[in-house]
Parts: C-alpha cells; structure tokens; sequence
C-alpha cells in the first residue's frame, strides 16, 4: 500500500518517490519470473488530478528463469513503467450522472484510492509481467544442447561424438566438397554465419 497522505488533494501537488517492495508470489511465467519476496525497486510519482491520483512509475525486478535453449538457470533484470489513475471514491457516488457510466470497460478497470491509500500491487504485476522476455536465452547466441546427448554445448565447444557420427558427417563433408568443388566444405564451420543479429529464437 502507498499513502497519498503527504501529497494532498489539491490538483497540480505532485511527490515522487522511491520504495523497495517485496514480490508478491506467483510474479512470472513458467520460464522465468521473480521470486516471492524478491526486492522489486519501485520509483514513482504521484500527480493529485481532478478525479483521483495518477500514478507513473518505474519498476525494476531480479528476474530468475531458464534459458529456453540449454535449460541453463539465468537471472536477468526486468525493467517496467506503468501509468495508473486511482479515483477517489467519492467520485463514483450518487452524485455521478448516468450518462457517464457509458464506459463500461473503462469502469471495470477502474481503480480506487482506499482512504489516503491504493495498492499498487496489481498494476506492478501487470507491468512486470507483460515486460517479461517470452524466449529468455542466457546468451543471445547460446548454440543450446547437443541434439544428440542433450549436453550443453557452450560449456563444450569442441564437443562431438564417437565415430558413428563422425563417419556420417564425412560422408557429408565429402558430398559439400563435391557439390562445391571451389573450397573445400570443411572450412566453412570455421566461418561466422552470415547472419548478423541472433533475433531468430529457433536459430540452431
Ligand atoms: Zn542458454
Ligand atoms: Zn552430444
């Protein structure tokens, strides 16, 4: 809960302000999210309007997860704004014209100052969690795990198998040789791939 005590009601006070809040549970997706409890560093500012308190703010969370592509553990640092208007509550009182409940989407998402307080913690974790990475990657090139063993290959560069394999990739190697008859095939794994940025999540 933030208290809006100190900012007062009249329209144009203004007071920002930096808070570390614990996560609540169940803040992420099923690859990566922030732990309960975790520190997540609020910075807001707080506008008294008209209707209520407009709140925009900043949020930065420790997000821990696995790499989609080598399963590896990782940790990363999610980062967010958010904008919310919290109404007074007297303004939706007998008072209020029916012509103004037209908005009926507006009105179910509406949020309420509670007394001098409100409650960020939905719209934090709305804002943390449409910012997460849906295909977290520890690396933008992580080259992922051997699809033959499942052994991950960053931590075993020269990792290959036994001959069975090797006899096949000669077999290859001999046939790209003979299609390309300017270079010899082997050499090409040597070479960067002409493909600049890693953006492609189903890259090998
Ligand atoms: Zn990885
Ligand atoms: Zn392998």
């Amino acid at each position: 809960m933030f208290d809006t005590r100190e900012l007062g009601r009249r329209p144009g006070a203004l007071k920002r302000l930096s808070r570390t809040v614990p996560a609540p549970d169940d803040l992420g997706t099923e690859v990566i999210g922030v732990r309960k409890g975790a520190e997540l560093e609020v910075e807001l500012r707080m506008e008294s309007v008209m209707e209520g308190v407009l709140v925009t703010g900043t949020v930065r969370a420790p997000l821990s997860g696995e790499c989609v592509r080598c399963l590896e553990p990782l940790t990363l640092e999610g980062f967010a704004d958010f904008q919310e208007m919290f109404s007074y509550p007297d303004t939706d009182g007998p008072a209020r014209r029916p012509a103004e409940t037209g908005d009926e989407e507006g009105d179910e998402e509406r949020l309420f100052l509670q007394g001098d307080l409100f409650d960020l913690e939905p719209v934090l974790r709305d804002a943390v969690v449409l910012s997460l990475p849906l295909q977290p990657v520890c690396e933008e090139d992580c080259p992922g795990l051997c699809p033959d063993c499942g052994v991950p290959l960053a931590q075993n560069p020269d990792h290959q198998h036994g001959e069975a394999v090797d006899i096949r990739w000669a077999a290859l190697q001999e046939f790209a040789g003979s299609m390309r008859p300017d270079g010899p095939a082997g050499q090409d794994k040597q070479d960067k791939p002409p493909r600049g940025s890693g953006d492609d999540p189903q890259e090998k």
